[in-house]
């Protein structure tokens, strides 16, 4: 048989069931690839053989039974900021180095009960906080396409990892684009859910009401697939929302016939890299000749967006991240020197530059006398960022846009520039601000041969029809076929 990590999740997962390979063959063959790529690629901040196999000879005796399930038996890696038991999670930050999870995060229980198997933690930057996995305290990601380049972030090494066939699947965060913009650079499927679809009890918290668990995938159907599993109600998490889940992976097939489809003028900005607003153009006339009725739509606070989401997420980091103080968990430094000592150099060691800059601005925001000229503008104009949505969603099914405004940037090169750096996710944020489901698939390449993402943004609960945009258009272009060179 050829090299079985080719095969998508839908694919292997056939085989699987027809016992024409076997969940540990497949298990080792991952293993055997992370080892081939992951010096270069480092999209792994932990590789988990051990579990890995274990987990795999149970999916095996469940195959051997009769069972099925979307991802019973695949190899899948996690986010580093999603807890797993009795496994390292470090949120890519030194205060985290040698912290264990006391439990599985829910979503890890969902995807352990469904029989997936996990390989390893994936590289990220710091607590999520940046656009290029450039932040994280262990290493660098490598972008698969171009090893010059970032993979983009916050969950740089999983969009890498899915890209590399480290992988078939992945969890990441978003909070501001995190899934959805490293997808894009890499060249994978990625999809950010409303917020309170997934939960995110044992998520280690950066922004609280931006945050969100969600897959990336080779394809529409493997997101899809992941989806089902890990989303639904959680008793541990007050802000998961009870309502159905519905089949995300048997309904993918609706099609976009008679599909509303709005395009946000103020998504098309000046400076953007030409190719990548051909690509984005090209895409929407495929979704016209797929039947796509398409319509030229405002949101006209989408301006404020980076300013309101810096405010609010620093804010709410601040205060989430008052936490590691070297008493509770993580590094301890200078114990016997007094309390206040301890807390000041247990942060100064076990936090890096850029999550330092995020505390000092949240903190700031969050002061008195400065409370009500930022955090309290930045929430009221989120609730504008919000209403635009609304209005547009009232004639609109979805609303495609590109994902950033650029490909892969050069390792290093906005690392000295933090606003550029914020500038970035332009095209994200709102979508994190509006609490509403978006999901990218590859919608062509740039004359360096990097890849292009097509952003799909859906109504409040509706991944659905998100899911069915996406696969329409997927399975009507070759986009997600390439792949990088060894
Ligand atoms: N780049 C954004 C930030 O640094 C988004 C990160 C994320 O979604 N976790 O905050």
């Amino acid at each position: 048989m050829t090299d079985p990590t080719q095969l998508s999740i839908s694919e292997a997962s056939k085989l699987l069931l027809r016992r024409e390979i076997s969940s540990v063959e497949l298990t080792k063959a991952t293993l055997r690839r992370i080892r081939a790529t992951d010096e270069t690629l480092h999209s792994f901040i932990s590789v988990t053989e051990e579990v890995a196999l274990e987990q795999a000879q149970r999916a095996d005796v469940r195959l051997t039974r009769g069972e099925s399930g979307p991802v019973l038996g695949i190899p899948v890696g996690i986010k580093d900021v999603i807890l797993t038991k009795g496994v390292r999670t470090t949120a890519g930050s030194r205060i985290l180095e040698n912290f264990i999870g006391p439990y599985d995060a829910t979503v890890t229980r969902r995807l352990f009960d469904a029989g997936a198997v996990c390989v390893g933690k994936l590289n990220c930057d710091e607590f999520a906080m940046g656009s290029s996995t450039e932040n994280s305290a262990y290493a660098m990601t490598r972008n698969p396409w171009d090893q010059q380049r970032v993979p983009g972030g916050s969950s740089g090494g999983s969009a890498a990892a899915v890209a590399a066939r480290q992988c078939f699947g992945s969890l990441g965060t978003d909070t501001g684009g995190s899934i959805r913009q490293p997808a894009a650079f890499c060249g994978v499927a990625g999809l950010k859910p409303t917020y309170g679809r997934v939960s995110r009890y044992g998520v280690i918290a950066y922004a609280s009401s931006l945050d969100q668990v969600g897959p990336l995938g080779r394809t529409v159907d493997d997101c899809a697939r992941i989806l089902g599993v890990i989303a639904g109600h959680d008793g541990n998490d007050s802000t998961s929302v009870d309502l159905p889940v519905p089949n995300y992976a048997d309904g993918l097939g609706a099609g976009c016939r008679g599909l509303r489809v709005g395009i946000p003028k103020e998504y098309f900005v000046e400076g953007m890299q030409p190719e990548v607003e051909q690509a984005v153009r090209e895409a929407v006339m495929q979704l016209e000749k797929l039947g796509a009725k398409v319509s030229n739509v405002s949101l006209p606070h989408t301006e404020y967006a980076v300013p309101t989401y810096y405010l609010i997420a620093t804010a709410e980091a601040s205060s989430n991240l008052a936490r590691y103080d070297g008493v509770k968990y993580g590094l301890r430094e200078a114990e016997s020197e007094g309390l206040l000592t301890m807390y000041q150099r247990t942060r100064a060691a076990g936090f890096g530059t850029e999550v330092k800059r995020r505390i000092m601005l949240g903190t700031y925001a969050l002061s008195a006398g400065y409370y009500d000229a930022y955090y309290l503008k930045a929430q009221k104009v989120r609730t504008l960022i919000r209403r635009d949505f609304e209005k547009v969603f009232a004639e609109q099914d979805v609303i495609v846009t590109p994902t950033a405004p650029t490909t892969a940037f050069r390792v290093g090169a906005m690392m000295s520039d933090p606003l550029q750096m914020y500038l970035s996710d332009i095209f994200t944020i709102s979508i994190n601000l509006a609490g509403i489901p978006g999901m990218v698939v590859p919608c062509g390449f740039d004359t360096s041969g990097l890849p292009i993402g097509l952003q799909v943004v859906g109504r409040p609960f509706e991944e659905e029809r998100v899911l069915q945009t996406a696969y329409a258009y997927e399975q009507a272009t070759e986009w997600h076929k390439r792949q990088p060179a060894d």
